[in-house]
C-alpha cells in the first residue's frame, strides 16, 4: 500500500505545483512555496519562508536529526516560460495521460521539488529521524538568477540552509557507455562568463555603403570566426574518471547522446546570442555589439580563455570585455553522499556505474559549494523516459515526465536520507 501512496502523492503534488504558473520572469514562487508549505504542514513538518520580496518567497523545512551530518535538498521552483502555441496540452494543466504527467516545469524540475517534498513528509510521518538534519530547500529565481532565489538565502539566511551535503539537479540520466548501464552525477560545473565583443567601424548614409566602414558587417566576419573556432582542449581532473569509462577523449568516434555529456568537459564554449547595431534603417552603424554566452571548464581563468579566444578573432578592430564570471566549482569524488547515490545505483540496476560529470550549465549548487563548502551532486534518477528524449524536452514545447520516473526521484531522496552515512 505504501508503494502507491508515495506514487499518487507525488502525482498529485506536482500537478498542483504545474498548476501555478511560475515562469521567470516574473516568478511569482510565493505561489508553489505556499501550496508546499500547506503539505509539508499537514505531514508535521515545520516550514519558513523567506522572501526579499513578498511574492517571490523561498521554502525552508526540516527534519531535525540526531546532530550527524546534514542533507540539504533542494530544488528551483521557478520555470521558463512556455508558448501555448507549440504545445500539444495547455503548458500549466498537469494533465496525467498515457502514465505521463505534463506542464511547464514537468522536468526542469517542479518533479524533483514535488519528490523532495514527499520524500520529507513520507520519512517525518514515519517518525524517522535522520543521522543528520535533512533540509528541504525550494527556492526562487534559478532560471534568471537575479540574487531572489539561493545566492540570496546563501547571503541572507545562511543558518536556515547550511549543509554538509546537498542532492540538487544536473544528472541522474541513464546511458549505456561500452555495453554497461551508466547513471550520471552531476559532481562540477563550468563556469558562466559570458564576453561582450564591442566593433568599431565609421558610421555614414546607408544609401552610400562605400563612404563608411560598417560595423556590422565587420561583426559578422568576427562571428563567423567565432562559430569555426575550435578550443584547445583540456585534460580536466573533474572529468577523468568520466573519460576512463568512457574510454576515449575524442568525441568523434562517440554516439551523440555519450558526445553530448563528453564535449563539454574537454573545452570551454561559446554561444553568440545577442547583437545590436544601427536603431536607424538609413544610418550604417560606427558600433555593434555582439554578447556571447560563454561557459570556461571549472579551473580555467578568464585571462587563459581571452587569449586563445582574441587569437582565433585575429586582428581587428573591437573590444574584447567579460561580462561576468559564475561558477565553476566541484565536489569531491570519494565521500558519503557518493556512496549512498552509488548504493542506490545498485539496487536499481546491480552492475550499473555512477558516473561523475562536468555539468555543462550552471546549477545552484555552486552557490551551495562556494558559501559553505558543501559537497553538492546533482541527481535524479530516470530510466523510463530515455535521456535523449528528456533533454529536447527541458526549456522546450511538451516537456512531461513519466510516472514511474517521478515515483522512482521520490524513492531515491528517501534512500539517500535513510543511508547516508554518520
Ligand atoms: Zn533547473
Amino acid at each position: 500500500m505504501a508503494t502507491i501512496s508515495v506514487r499518487d502523492e507525488a502525482t498529485e503534488l506536482l500537478q498542483g505545483l504545474l498548476r501555478a504558473n511560475t515562469v521567470n520572469p516574473p516568478g511569482n514562487e510565493t505561489l508553489a512555496a505556499e501550496l508546499l508549505q500547506a503539505y509539508l504542514e499537514d505531514a508535521g513538518v515545520e516550514c519558513e519562508l523567506y522572501a526579499k520580496v513578498p511574492e517571490r518567497a523561498n521554502l525552508v523545512a526540516r527534519i531535525p536529526g540526531r546532530g550527524g551530518p546534514t542533507l540539504a535538498l533542494i530544488s528551483h521552483t521557478d520555470t521558463v516560460r512556455a508558448d501555448p502555441e507549440e504545445w500539444t496540452l495547455d503548458p500549466w494543466s498537469g494533465e496525467l495521460r498515457d502514465g505521463e504527467i505534463w506542464g511547464r516545469g514537468a522536468l526542469d524540475m517542479k518533479s524533483h521539488v514535488a519528490a523532495a517534498a514527499v520524500a520529507v513528509a513520507t520519512l517525518a510521518r514515519e517518525g524517522f529521524v535522520p543521522a543528520g538534519d535533512v533540509i528541504f530547500v525550494a527556492s526562487a529565481d534559478e532560471e534568471v538568477g537575479e540574487d531572489f532565489g539561493l545566492s540570496w538565502l546563501c547571503a541572507n539566511h545562511p543558518d536556515s540552509i547550511r549543509a554538509d551535503y546537498c542532492v540538487n539537479e544536473g544528472g541522474g540520466d541513464r546511458l549505456v557507455i561500452n555495453g554497461r548501464p551508466a547513471y550520471l552525477c552531476g559532481t562540477a560545473e563550468k563556469m558562466s562568463s559570458p564576453f561582450i565583443l564591442r566593433v568599431h567601424g565609421r558610421s555614414g548614409h546607408a544609401s552610400m555603403p562605400g563612404i563608411a566602414d560598417n560595423a556590422l558587417v565587420r561583426a559578422s566576419r568576427l562571428i563567423q570566426r567565432l562559430a569555426e573556432y575550435q578550443p584547445k582542449t583540456r585534460d580536466l581532473p573533474e572529468a577523468a574518471a568520466f573519460l576512463q569509462l568512457v574510454g576515449t577523449n575524442d568525441p568523434s568516434e562517440l554516439d551523440p547522446p555519450l558526445r553530448a555529456v563528453v564535449e563539454p568537459m574537454l573545452a570551454h564554449a561559446i554561444s553568440p546570442t545577442i547583437i545590436e547595431a544601427s536603431k536607424q534603417t538609413n544610418v550604417i552603424p560606427a558600433l555593434c555589439t555582439v554578447v556571447c554566452d560563454c561557459r570556461l571548464l571549472p579551473g580555467e581563468t578568464q585571462a587563459e580563455a581571452e587569449a586563445e579566444i582574441r587569437a582565433a578573432l585575429g586582428e581587428d578592430n573591437y573590444d574584447f570585455a567579460w561580462v561576468e564570471g559564475v561558477g565553476g566549482t566541484a565536489s569531491p569524488l570519494d565521500t558519503p553522499l557518493w556512496r549512498a547515490i552509488e548504493s542506490f545505483v545498485d539496487e536499481l540496476e546491480p552492475g550499473a556505474a555512477l558516473a561523475p560529470i562536468v555539468n555543462a550549465g550552471f546549477t545552484d549548487s555552486h552557490f551551495m559549494r562556494s558559501a559553505f563548502g558543501t559537497v553538492c551532486y546533482g541527481f535524479f534518477p530516470m530510466r523510463a523516459m530515455d535521456s535523449e528524449v528528456a533533454a529536447a524536452l527541458i526549456h522546450s514545447a511538451d516537456e512531461r515526465i513519466p510516472v514511474d520516473d517521478l515515483e522512482l526521484g521520490t524513492r531515491f531522496l528517501m534512500h539517500v536520507a535513510r543511508t547516508l552515512e554518520e
